[in-house]
This record gives structure tokens, sequence and C-alpha cells, in this order.
């Protein structure tokens, strides 16, 4: 009969290995960027201003064109910020910069009815609501009562695409008819 040796204690102890620990890290720098929200705030609007002054720009390189880079680049920044699912139509500045995506119920208008006694959510306990986190970073940001308006339904077929460019397609668009002479 042959006896598997048993492994001896010994003082060494891996880092992260209290599962709850590790789970609280996946979190912390979503949560942080929460917590500065006013910041990015400030971030994302001059870089939404930025975005459109280069629209004649884009229009000549083609929005097909520039969509793989821009794409890219914006799904590795905010994929580290907010942990962004890339939905194709940011509720960030709506959110108090708090993707609503991460919410395991996808809920984009506000919290579930089984938000714990302690802020967290109910499907992954060790996940503070993003609901929860969504209204304590609103009430620091100038355009926080904006987490008031109602989302509309997101259109699926956006996923994998870029929400900075959508938004200055959109804007800029708002803005040529606004300027166009009446017929
Ligand atoms: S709302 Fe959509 S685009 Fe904005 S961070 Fe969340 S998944 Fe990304």
């Amino acid at each position: 009969m042959v006896f598997a040796p048993k492994s001896q204690p010994t003082a060494y102890q891996p880092s992260g290995v209290s599962v709850p620990g590790r789970q609280r890290r996946r979190y912390s720098v979503r949560l942080w960027s929460v917590r500065h929200s006013r910041l990015f705030e400030l971030v994302y609007n001059t870089l939404a201003e930025v975005l459109l002054k280069l629209h004649p720009l884009w229009n000549l390189l083609g929005y097909h064109r520039i969509e793989r880079p821009i794409v890219a680049i914006e799904s590795a920044v905010k994929g580290f910020l907010f942990d962004c699912r890339m939905c194709g139509r940011c509720a960030l500045s709506d959110t108090g910069m708090s993707c609503p995506m991460n919410c395991p119920k996808s809920l984009r208008n506000g919290p579930c009815g089984g938000v714990r006694a302690n802020g967290h959510c109910e499907v992954e306990p060790e996940m503070p609501c993003v609901w929860v986190e969504a209204w304590n970073g609103s009430r620091q940001m100038k355009s926080g009562d904006n987490i008031l308006k109602v989302q509309k339904p997101l259109d699926q077929s956006l996923r994998g695409s870029s929400a900075w460019l959508r938004a200055t397609a959109e804007r800029a668009a708002k803005d040529q008819a606004v300027k166009a002479p009446a017929p």
C-alpha cells in the first residue's frame, strides 16, 4: 500500500489566499474612481470637448476607420478605472462614475430590492452595490442630479463599440442641426 506524503505546515503563508480579500481587491480601483467622481467628471467633460473639436478630423479620417484604435484605448482606460464592459452607451456621468453594467442584473435605472443591509449586492455579497456607490459618487458631482434621469433601454447591438465616438458624433450632429438655417 502506498501512502501519499502529508504536506507539512510551514512558516510560509502565500499572500492573496483569502477569497473575500481577493474579491475586495477586485473592486478597489472602481471604488476609488467613484470616490473621485468629481475629478473624473471634470476629466470626462474636457475629453468630450476635445473630441468634439476634433470632429472635422474624425470625419475626414472616417469614424469607421478610427473606431478600432479608439475602442482599444477606451476599453483599456475605462476597463482599468471603472471595470467598463463596453456597452457602447456610457452612463458614467449620470451614475456617479459607477458603471451600472457591473450590476449582475445589468440594472441601469437604480438598484433592485435586494441590496443588503451593509450596502452590498445580493448576488455578489462581497461587492458593494453599484447603485449605492452610484448615489454616493453622484453627490460629489456638479451634474450629480443626472442620476434621477431615466436611462433608455440599452441597444445590445452597440456592445463593443466606442461610447466616446458615439457621443461625439451625436453632439456634432445636434450642433449642426441647430446651426442649419430653417427651410
Ligand atoms: S456604462 Fe457602458 S461604456 Fe460606460 S463604463 Fe459602463 S459598460 Fe462602459
